[in-house]
C-alpha cells in the first residue's frame, strides 16, 4: 500500500472519533498484551534472528518490559483521560475551570533496531492510550522484527487506526513529507535533524530520542561487597543488552588513576565468565556497524590502549568484549557515540574531576555513579545535565514508568514511558 493511502486511511480513522473513546483505548492495550503473551516466542526468535539476542535477554529487555508498560496503561487509562478541575484566581469568579486531556490526531512513530520490539511498542502504548491514530515506521535493519510486528499488528490491533510501515530511509522520507499530528522519533542525531526539518515545514511537534556517550563514573572500589555490585552492574550495564548497541548503555568509564588496575581485572573476570562467546552476547547488527566498530577499535593509537579482548569475527558479526585503558582523548572511539562492546576506561587524578569531563561534552542521555559519597551525588546532580542519572545501577531507569524518560541538548528532547507517553501524545484543553 502506498504511503499517502496508508496516511489517509489513518486520518480517515482518526476522523471517524472511533479512537477517542475509552473503549477503543482499552480494546487496543488488551489486544496488545494478548499479543505479547500468545507470540513471545515468535517474538524470541525474530530478535535471535535479527540481533542473536539469548532468550533470557530478548524476554527481560522486550517482552517483558512491553507487558509491564501496557499492564502500567490499562491500570491508569481512565485516572490519565479525566478531566482535572483547577483553581482559578479570584479575579475568574464565577467562573470554572477544568483541564481535559486530548489526543492529537494522527501520528508518526519512527522505530530503531537495537530494540525493534520494544522502541516501536514504548510510544505505541502511549499513543493509543493518548487515544491518537498511529504511523509505526519499524527499522529496515531488524527484519525478522519488523516483519513480525508487519505480519501480526494487524490481526491484532485495529488495523484502520493503526498501521505498520516497513522499509528504509526512502519510506522514512516518503513518510515525512505527509502532516503528521506529532512525529515521534527514536535513532541517531543525523537523522534526527532530517526529521525535525521536515516537520517544520508543517509545524509538527516532534519528539526526538537520540542517543550519545553515557559515562559511567566509578568512585572508590573499598569493601569487597561494592566491588562485586559495581562491577555486575557496569558489566550488564555494557555488555548486558544489546552487546552495547543500546542507547543509554554505559558508554565510557570514568575512574581515579588508583583503582583502575582492579577495575580492569574484574571486569575481565566478569567478561571471561558471562560475556565471552557468541552464545552469551547480542552480535552486530550488521556488516556495515561492525565494520564501524573494527574501524574504531583498529585505530593503531586506540589499538594500543586495548588490555582485554576485542577479537573480531566477521563471518557472525561478533566481536569479543573489549576494556580500552586510556585510549586517546582525541580519537573517535572518545568522540562518537560507540554503540557496541567496545568499553574505553578513561583514568582521572580525582573522582570530581569527572564533573568537568562530563561538563565538557555534550549532554548525555544517562549518567551513571557508583559512589557512596553524599558531597559527590549532590555535585553530580547540581552541576551536571543529562537525560537522567543513576547512582549504583545502569540501564534500570528505563523500566521505571514514574520516571520520564528521554534526553536533553543534544541526545534528544521529549519525555515518555508511563503517564509521560500520555501526555507527550496529549493536548491540554481547556
Ligand atoms: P537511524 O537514525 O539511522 O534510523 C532511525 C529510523 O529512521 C529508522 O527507522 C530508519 O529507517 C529511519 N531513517 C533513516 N534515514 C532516514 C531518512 N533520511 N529519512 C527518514 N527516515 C530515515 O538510527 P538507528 O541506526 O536506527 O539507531 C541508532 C541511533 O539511535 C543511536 O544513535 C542510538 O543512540 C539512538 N537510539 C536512541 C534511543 C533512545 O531511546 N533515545 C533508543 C535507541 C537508539
Amino acid at each position: 500500500m502506498e504511503v499517502a493511502q496508508i496516511a489517509g486511511e489513518a486520518r480517515e480513522a482518526f476522523e471517524s472519533g472511533a479512537t477517542r473513546s475509552y473503549f477503543w483505548r482499552k480494546s487496543q492495550l488488551r489486544a496488545l498484551k494478548e499479543l505479547l503473551l500468545e507470540k513471545e516466542a515468535e517474538i524470541c526468535e525474530a530478535l535471535r534472528l535479527d540481533l542473536a539476542k539469548n532468550r533470557f535477554e530478548a524476554y527481560r529487555d522486550e517482552v517483558g518490559l512491553m507487558v509491564k508498560s501496557v499492564d502500567c496503561a490499562l491500570w491508569n487509562l481512565k485516572k490519565w483521560m479525566a478531566a482535572r478541575k483547577v483553581d482559578l484566581p479570584l479575579i475568574c469568579i464565577p467562573c470554572s475551570g477544568k483541564v481535559v486531556p486530548e489526543p492529537l490526531g494522527v501520528v508518526l512513530i519512527f522505530s530503531s533496531w537495537n530494540f525493534p520490539i520494544g522502541l516501536s511498542l514504548e510510544p505505541l502504548i502511549g499513543a493509543v492510550s493518548a487515544g491518537n491514530a498511529v504511523v509505526l515506521k519499524s527499522s529496515e535493519l531488524a527484519p525478522a522484527s519488523s516483519s513480525f510486528l508487519a505480519n501480526n499488528m494487524p490481526k491484532y490491533l485495529d488495523n484502520k487506526a493503526v498501521k505498520i510501515v516497513e522499509g528504509g530511509s526512502d519510506v522514512g522520507e516518503q513518510l515525512l513529507e505527509h502532516k503528521w499530528d506529532k512525529i515521534f522519533f527514536t535513532g541517531s542525531q543525523r537523522v534526527g535533524r532530517t526529521v525535525m526539518t521536515a516537520a517544520a515545514k508543517h509545524l509538527t511537534p516532534v519528539a526526538l530520542e537520540l542517543g550519545g556517550k553515557c559515562p559511567a563514573i566509578v568512585d572508590s572500589l573499598s569493601s569487597s561487597r561494592d566491588i562485586k555490585v559495581t562491577i555486575s552492574r557496569l558489566a550488564s550495564g555494557k555488555w548486558g543488552s544489546s552487546s552495547g548497541q543500546a542507547c543509554i548503555g554505559i558508554d565510557y568509564v570514568l575512574v581515579e588513576e588508583k583503582f583502575a588496575p582492579v577495575l580492569v581485572d574484574f571486569l575481565k573476570a566478569k567478561i571471561k565468565k558471562y560475556y565471552t562467546g557468541p552464545e552469551n552476547i547480542a552480535r552486530i547488527v550488521n556488516k556495515q556497524h561492525f565494520q564501524r566498530l573494527s574501524n574504531l577499535l583498529n585505530n593503531p593509537s586506540v589499538a594500543a590502549s586495548v588490555v582485554h579482548g576485542g577479537s573480531l569475527n566477521h563471518d557472525i558479526l561478533y566481536i569479543e568484549p573489549a576494556i580500552l585503558l586510556d585510549p586517546p582523548l582525541e580519537s573517535e572511539i572518545m568522540t562518537e557515540e560507540i554503540f557496541g562492546p567496545l568499553l574505553p576506561i578513561i583514568t582521572l587524578k580525582k573522582i570530581e574531576d569527572s564533573i568537568r569531563f562530563i561538563k565538557e561534552r555534550p549532554k548525555a542521555l544517562a549518567i551513571y555513579a557508583f559512589t557512596h559519597d553524599e558531597k559527590l551525588k549532590k555535585r553530580i546532580i547540581e552541576e551536571t545535565s543529562s537525560g537522567s542519572i543513576t547512582f549504583n545501577d545502569t540501564i534500570i531507569q528505563f523500566a521505571c514508568d514514574s520516571l520520564p524518560f528521554g534526553g536533553i541538548g543534544q541526545s534528544g528532547f521529549g519525555k515518555y514511558h508511563g503517564k509521560f507517553s500520555f501526555d507527550l501524545f496529549s493536548h491540554e484543553n481547556q
